[in-house]
């Protein structure tokens, strides 16, 4: 069975095409810039790499461009659409509605729509994207898979917020969590690799990328995380400030910040970027203060000594912590990163093997020392293997059929 799954963000579609159940990506690609006077499509089929430049006005354009490649006779990747038996789509919001990846209907797209009030910069794309490829593949079942999903099981005292009572209520004010796929992936690949049950593993989870979150799972469920209502809360990312005062907001606006240009403040120019005032590449940054820029260093630390400061955390929400595991493209690829934040923890049990670390560069393995007590692990995530894993076992549930319903908590 053919699963196309579908990443659709604000001016672009990242896609790949699977074949299940045994999970060979057959062809992948992106179209950028969508709305852009010249749109491009990267497509890959093997090692073949084609590229296209042409004008896309929209992502229901985009959608028709995407299928018509995949069944280009020269770089195409089937013959025919019709050999798309399910779409799986990377929704960001759901909510507290959605437990679990479900399978599209009305009902499900008005519960997206709801949400788009809680991700406008996220869910009207996902939500574009979901609309093109039910117009585009009719005879599909179409599955959204949600960031939020792995996270609803956060205990009331996780999710909730010193602020006044009413405000959960009337605005839905909670924490929520995101990442969720790449969190419950990694986890599952933990418990796997370490001879476990899956429900039996506590570990921490630190995706670590341009935006980085981490979570704490006991028996296999995320018991807490460190973004938030949002994706701006927890740690120092690329561009976002993670944790600060609050009360910082009301100082600028005394002086004269307005909203929009808060909001820019804290997404865009806070986090690497505004410590290091040159980068929120990881890469970069550390290139930098090895060649001796001391704000590129500061960053660095900064960075490293908030995942300490959560590791820390999370690990009183634990016992016994099985494994901390490293993910995303700073977690997967920086030893530097790694040694800085498990460096002196010993009397916590977590000793790191240097020359195990040093090897560990975007390939799965273990990083600890013989003798630490906690496992520690990079695993690369893989959030498209997780959702046409997600949407193949949905649509063999739901019979194969897009008529079909079906609700099912991926756990
Ligand atoms: P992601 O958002 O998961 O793609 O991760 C992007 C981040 O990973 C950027 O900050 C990159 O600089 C960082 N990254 C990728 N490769 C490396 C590497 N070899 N060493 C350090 N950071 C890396």
């Amino acid at each position: 069975m053919k699963v196309l799954v579908i990443n659709a963000g604000s001016s672009s579609i990242k896609y790949q095409l699977y074949d299940m159940p045994g999970g060979q990506v057959v062809a992948r690609g992106v179209l950028e810039r969508i709305g852009d006077k010249l749109s491009r499509l990267t497509h890959r089929r093997g090692s073949e790499t084609s590229t296209r430049e042409e004008a896309v006005v929209n992502h229901e354009a985009a959608m028709q461009r995407i299928l018509q490649i995949l069944v280009d006779p020269r770089v195409g990747a089937i013959e025919e659409l019709a050999e798309i038996a399910t779409v799986g789509h990377r929704v960001v919001h759901g909510g507290e509605e959605f437990t679990g990846s479900v399978v599209v209907d009305d009902r499900v797209l008005a519960s997206i729509e709801k949400f788009v009030d809680l991700a406008p910069l996220h869910n009207p794309h996902n939500l574009v994207g979901i609309r093109a490829a039910r117009n585009k593949l009719p005879g599909a079942v179409q599955v959204a898979c949600f960031d939020t999903a792995f996270h609803t099981s956060l205990p009331e005292v996780a999710y909730r917020y010193a602020l006044p009572y009413e405000l959960y209520e009337r605005y839905h004010i909670r924490r929520y969590g995101f990442h969720g796929t790449s969190h419950r992936y990694v986890a599952r690949r933990a418990a796997s690799l370490m001879g476990m049950d899956k429900y039996q593993l506590n570990a921490i989870t630190c995706h670590l990328g341009n935006g980085c979150s981490m979570a704490a799972i006991r028996h296999g469920r995320s018991v807490d995380t460190s973004m938030g209502f949002t994706p701006l809360e927890g740690l120092v990312m690329g561009t976002r400030t993670g944790d600060f005062d609050p009360a910082i907001l009301f100082y600028l606006a005394d002086k004269g910040y307005d909203l929009t240009s808060l909001n820019s403040l804290c997404n865009k120019k806070s986090g690497l970027l505004g410590i290091s005032g040159v980068s929120n590449d990881m890469r970069t940054l550390e290139q930098l203060a090895h060649e001796g820029n001391a704000r590129a260093r500061l960053a660095v630390e900064i960075f490293c000594y908030r995942v300490r400061k959560y590791i820390g955390a999370y690990m009183t929400l634990l016992n016994p912590l099985d494994a901390i595991v490293f993910t995303g493209g700073i977690g997967e690829n920086s030893p530097l990163v790694r040694r800085q934040v498990c460096q002196d923890l010993d009397h916590l049990g977590i000793r790191l093997d240097p020359q195990g670390n040093e090897m560990g560069r975007g390939r799965e393995g273990v990083i600890s020392a013989a003798d630490s007590d906690v496992c520690l692990l990079v695993i690369p995530t893989n959030e498209e293997e997780a959702i046409a894993t997600d949407a193949y076992e949905l649509s063999v549930e739901a019979g194969g059929s897009a008529k079909a319903k079906g609700h099912w908590d991926r756990t």
